[in-house]
């Protein structure tokens, strides 16, 4: 069997996290997850994470419990184990509260704090080495795609931002194409545009990574919501959602939940 028949056998489960922001204090984090538990309870079929600022991440974990069908992940963390690094948190102390996925490289970070390609490369390699999985977002600006460079922009994301990345680790990444127009504006790719995007990196990712990087999950974010989820995730090359705001809402993140496909094969070539 050719390496590439392989990867179309592999099964990429559906992926769904909500990125909390800078939403909900450590009380709110409480039943705010209760809520969401008590919906989710009989999906099977979805990888789901919640991702609380960092101070809400004991209150989270606290409250999750034995609830492990709900996964927690960071924001963002610190490539060293420790250090004088002020204001910064690292692998170790998001571990210690159950954290098993970090999102690195958001482009809000980008914007306001400065995160580059390269740093986001180190802090990928570190995170899985710590047992965090990463997701790692891309995506291109609204001047950027109006000139015609939304492929060279996140091919030129994808490969820097993976440049250090570990290839024996690709069952532990997530790749996020979140258009930056898109974010936080109401304003969604369709979903023709994002799987033009979707491919685009499954196939970058074959050719740095060989058959096991089509196999790496790629999940849209922008502006998804209950009404646009199942038809961007109906896309063959959509894996799933990272959710912003219509993840600070119980019902809505669940509605996007179940608008996630079942379990299918690759069908990157
Ligand atoms: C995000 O924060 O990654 C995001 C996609 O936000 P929103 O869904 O609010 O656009």
């Amino acid at each position: 069997m050719t390496k590439a028949k392989i990867a179309k056998a592999i099964p990429r489960r559906p992926f769904v996290a909500g990125n909390w922001k800078m939403h909900r204090t450590a009380s709110d984090t409480r039943s705010l997850i209760e809520d969401i538990v008590g919906r989710v309870q009989k999906v099977a079929t979805v990888d789901m994470v919640v991702c609380p600022p960092f101070t809400s991440l004991p209150a989270a974990a606290e409250t999750l419990g034995r609830h492990s069908i709900l996964a927690l992940g960071a924001q963002n963390m610190h490539q060293s184990k420790e250090g004088a690094f002020t204001g910064e948190i690292s692998g170790p102390m998001l571990r210690e509260f159950g954290v098993r996925y970090v999102i690195l490289g958001h482009s809000e970070r980008r914007q306001f704090f400065n995160e580059t390609d390269a740093s986001v490369s180190v802090k990928a390699e570190a995170a899985v080495g710590y047992h965090l999985r990463p997701i790692v977002c891309v995506g291109e600006t609204l001047t950027q795609r109006e000139a015609g460079e939304t492929n060279s922009v996140v091919e030129s994301q994808v490969r820097g931002s993976l440049a250090h990345y570990p290839a024996d680790q690709l069952d532990e990444l997530v790749i996020a194409y979140e258009p930056v127009w898109a974010i936080g504006t109401g304003k969604v790719a369709t979903p023709k545009q994002a799987n033009e995007v979707h491919r685009l990196i499954r196939k970058l990712m074959a050719s740095l990574f060989g058959a096991k990087g089509s196999g790496v999950r790629v999940i849209y974010g922008g502006s998804v919501k209950p009404e646009n989820a199942a038809e961007l995730m109906a896309e063959p090359d959509i894996d799933g959602a990272l959710v912003g705001g219509a993840s600070l809402d119980a019902r809505s993140f669940f509605d996007i939940i179940q608008a996630a496909r079942p379990v299918r094969a690759s069908e990157n070539d």
